[in-house]
């Protein structure tokens, strides 16, 4: 059953480093470890690991401990905040806070500190959780690598030559390497579920408006979501519960009850999946997919059907054109979103020295403060959005994200859950595809349609790859607002994971040092 995880020891661990959320968050409640411990052992840890990982672009030691003291206090009075009080936290740079820079991975936004809250950043600090720092990030959430980030990459904490995918590798190092039991990500096209996949980690992309963008650093606005990332399913359950929730300050936040994924997931747990009905995406997993990957796949397969779940093959034709579709939308949207970084209201300013125009003032800021990566989206974005071009591109995309949308519905129709791989390949070298682009956006191959479609979908880790040894994650994907599915499926898929190995898989996480 066990999906306690232990850090091997290392620069800064500690037994505190290698509990599972959920098992701080009862020990904190019971009374045998304060918040202020808790904090203080994962910023040890931080700072003795840092120089290996680079998952953090800025780490507030007094403000966290702070936090753990409240959250101690609010204990102490026996009002504690929420199931997770008193849990540290590593947040996506992506996601404003008023006590801390939010950058975005961008020279454009370097020592920014907004001056609102995301609800997300909000709601966590109303739980009692401890944000520990803001993770880095692909520039403006665009990569699968972090390699795009203007402050230097992130390593994967299996392999330190790899990357820990994008575009929120540092979140996921940052559970991978212990330095956080629980973070926070954003997915616009698999930047959850990659990263998750790569480094042996739990991400849920939830619902497309089950959690507030208010506050969310816009990329792709239609495609957007943040979401929850722990090293076990229970504990990013419990983090969606706190996340999760209709907000007046978006307009596309869905007004409705949050699924009550805790609970699903804690009867995943009891390994029972009689009556479940699985999809495997028959477009997924085939040639051009790693053989590890492949082989993994089909083990968890196996898997869910050892546990009884009804296994059978759907067909969803137009997935195929959803990297398609997805290169025209996105960078569309981020054409528009990122016009905003005009060099006039906030953010980076270059060349204003009296001597020239604002268009030479702004045309400076854009050259210098983007990386060839948003530069890239954002001609791409504004070529497909052109007058004459317009129908072809960007309407005709559009017309793809339908289809995609309607195969996921009959597919639904047949099964309660669809899975897939979560990538077609494991970790790749740092520095392998920065000069391919369409094999890094490769990368995102399984986790597209879901974006496009908006419905729920969660990486979970399915073993290690045989010729590697890199993780490889199962991906689940769940009609919209049936997020209680994933968490349910996945729970019972990781409880047999376990229980078929003699080691947990965070256990085989190779021992980091610092050189
Ligand atoms: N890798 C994809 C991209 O570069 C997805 C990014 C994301 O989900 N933020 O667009």
């Amino acid at each position: 059953m066990s999906s306690t995880t232990s850090v091997p020891d290392g620069p800064g661990s500690t037994e505190l480093t290698g509990l599972a959320a959920s098992e701080l968050a009862a020990k904190i409640a019971a009374g045998e470890v304060s918040a202020v411990e808790v904090t203080r052992a994962h910023l040890d840890r931080i700072e003795a690991i840092e120089p290996a990982v680079h998952a953090f672009l800025h780490v507030d030691r007094e403000a966290a401990l702070d936090a753990a003291r409240r959250a101690d206090e609010q204990r102490a009075n026996g009002t504690p905040a929420s199931p997770l009080a008193g849990v540290p936290l590593a947040l996506k740079d992506v996601l404003t806070t008023t006590d801390m820079p939010t950058t975005c991975g961008s020279r454009m936004l370097e020592g920014w500190t907004p001056p609102y809250d995301s609800t997300v950043a909000a709601r966590l600090r109303d739980a009692g959780v401890v944000v520990l720092g803001k993770t880095n990030m692909d520039e403006f959430a665009m990569g699968s690598s972090t390699e795009n980030s203007a402050f230097g990459p992130t390593r994967n904490p299996w392999d330190t030559d790899r990357i820990p995918g994008g575009s929120g590798g540092g979140s996921s190092a940052a559970l991978a390497a212990f330095e956080a039991p629980l973070a926070i990500g954003t997915d616009t096209g698999g930047s959850i579920r990659q990263p998750a996949a790569v480094t042996g980690t739990v991400g849920v992309k939830p619902t497309y408006g089950g959690v507030s963008r208010y506050g969310l650093v816009a990329f792709s606005s239609s495609l957007d979501q943040a979401g929850p990332c722990g090293r076990t399913v229970l504990d990013a359950a419990m983090l969606h519960e706190v996340i999760a929730g209709h907000d007046p300050m978006d307009s596309t936040s869905v007004d409705a009850p949050v699924p009550k994924v805790t609970a699903a997931a804690r009867d995943g747990a009891d390994g029972d999946l009689r009556g479940v009905r699985v999809g495997v995406v028959r477009e997924f997993g085939g040639e051009g997919y790693q053989q590890g990957v492949r082989d993994s796949f089909r083990t968890a397969v196996d898997t869910l059907t050892s546990l009884g779940a009804e296994v059978v093959e759907v067909s969803c034709p137009h997935f195929e054109y959803a990297l398609g579709a997805y290169y025209l939308i996105a960078p569309s949207e981020c054409s528009s979103n990122l016009a905003r970084f005009d060099a006039m209201r906030y953010g980076l300013r270059v060349g204003d020295d009296g001597t020239r125009s604002t268009e030479e003032v702004m045309s400076l800021t854009r050259e210098q403060g983007f990386g060839p990566e948003v530069k890239r989206r954002i001609m791409l974005g504004t070529y497909a959005l052109s007058s004459g071009y317009y129908d072809a591109y960007y309407g005709q995309a559009q017309k793809v994200r339908t289809l995609i949308t309607r195969d996921f519905e009959a597919a639904f129709g047949q099964v309660d859950v669809l899975v897939s791989p979560t990538t077609p390949t494991t970790a790749f070298r740092i520095g392998e595809r920065v000069d391919d682009p369409m094999a890094m956006y490769r990368a995102d191959l399984c986790t597209i349609p879901s974006n496009l479609a908006g419905n729920a979908a969660m990486s979970v880790p399915s073993g290690l790859s045989t010729e590697d040894g890199m993780p490889v994650g199962l991906q689940i994907m769940a009609p919209a607002m049936a997020d209680d599915r994933l968490y349910r499926v996945g729970a019972a898929y990781e409880a047999a994971r376990d229980a078929a190995s003699e080691v947990s898989l965070l256990d085989r996480v190779p021992r980091l040092e610092v050189a």
